[in-house]
């Protein structure tokens, strides 16, 4: 239920609410709005009618129901969007931003000079994986520790804000102290352990859509982090699976507006591993841009065919400043309407 509070509610009214709220055994999640205070009250038992009552409570302006399955992350619940600050970096604000860099850090040489030149070309934060998903065990697995200390110094050298994927519970500490924003990445998506320990951390959280999840999943996987504590989410739809096998995954852009239609937090685009296939990346993100994505996050790789993971898909250092230049160049003209001819 949603209970939104009056302009005019005074501070102790407001409280009064939440008391009820919690005597109903509801949780009160309070949301304010620049205008008014909103009460998300979270919960599920026989008691929603005591709930229903407080629309004669003072300051009480409406009580409804949320019409989703996800509450806090419901657009419904809170009007404003929401901004993620990361170091001076805002994400879902006027402006999209960039994330880019490899898919893994392979070596010090190769992070920094990826780091270097993303930064050149006008990218906004440092992506590079340490603990590394990969589909077979046989696969380069990332170099852990040594990778994250090496993304620290990336970061202190060019400023850059770093994002990295955290794959257990056991690593959540460790990647927190070195990275700005925690990657879930899509295989983990519904790794509801890791989601309820990443809803205890202080840092924002990327959530990446798994390959077969549908959106209402994807929001719900979501409200597991907003419900535990952290409202500090942005979405990423990376591409899923379907019938086709031209392309690594495919890249679900109408699912980018939908999330943004039913919830408030900020939504990225990945179209490296949305597409898997370099020549289609610089395309991909000007669609991402033009369907309301709030930023990219592009793997950028300094020897794409030497890369230990997802070369294919990599854009090499001129290839990702050519795709910044051109990211924000006007759309075509429409053809001559008859409209004007007459
Ligand atoms: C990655 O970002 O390198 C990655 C493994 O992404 P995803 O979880 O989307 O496959
Ligand atoms: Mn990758």
């Amino acid at each position: 239920m949603i209970i939104a509070m009056s302009i005019e509610a005074t501070e102790e009214e407001i409280q009064h609410v939440i008391e009820r709220v919690e005597e109903c055994g509801f949780k009160a999640h309070v949301s304010r709005g620049a205008e008014r205070v909103v009460i998300g009250a979270v919960g599920n038992n026989q008691r929603r009618h005591e709930l229903e009552a407080l629309r004669a409570a003072p300051g009480v302006e409406e009580v409804v129901p949320i019409a989703h399955p996800f509450k806090l992350v419901s657009l419904q619940f809170k009007r404003e969007r929401t901004v993620v600050e990361v170091a001076g970096v805002r994400i879902g604000g006027p402006e999209a931003v960039v994330i880019a860099g490899p898919c893994s850090v392979e070596s010090r040489e190769q992070i920094l000079q990826t780091a270097r030149a993303v930064r050149h070309a006008g990218a906004h934060m440092l992506r590079g994986g340490a603990y590394k998903p990969r589909t077979s065990p046989y696969d380069f697995q990332g170099l852990g520790i040594e990778a994250l200390r090496l993304l620290t110094e990336a970061r202190a050298e060019t400023g850059l804000p770093v994002v990295t994927e955290v794959m257990s519970t056991e690593d959540v500490e460790t990647v927190a102290e070195h990275a700005d924003v925690l990657q879930v990445g899509a295989r983990n998506m519904q790794n509801f352990p890791l989601l309820r320990r990443l809803a205890k951390t202080p840092r924002p959280i990327l959530l990446k859509r798994g390959p077969s999840a549908t959106v209402k999943e994807w929001l719900l996987a979501a409200e597991y982090l907003l419900s535990g504590g952290n409202e500090r989410v942005i979405l990423c739809e990376r591409g899923i699976k379907t019938f086709e096998t031209e392309l690594r995954n495919t890249l679900d852009l109408a699912a980018v507006a939908l999330a943004k239609e039913l919830s408030h937090l900020p939504v990225i685009v990945d179209p490296s591993h949305g597409t898997g296939r370099r020549s289609l990346i610089a395309a991909a993100s000007r669609a991402a841009l033009a369907i309301g994505s709030d930023g990219l996050i592009v793997e950028v790789h300094p020897c794409p065919e030497r890369a230990l993971s997802d070369g294919q898909q990599s854009l090499d250092l001129t290839e990702f400043s050519r795709m910044m230049r051109d990211l924000t160049a006007p759309l075509p003209k429409l053809a001559p309407s008859f409209a004007l001819a007459c």
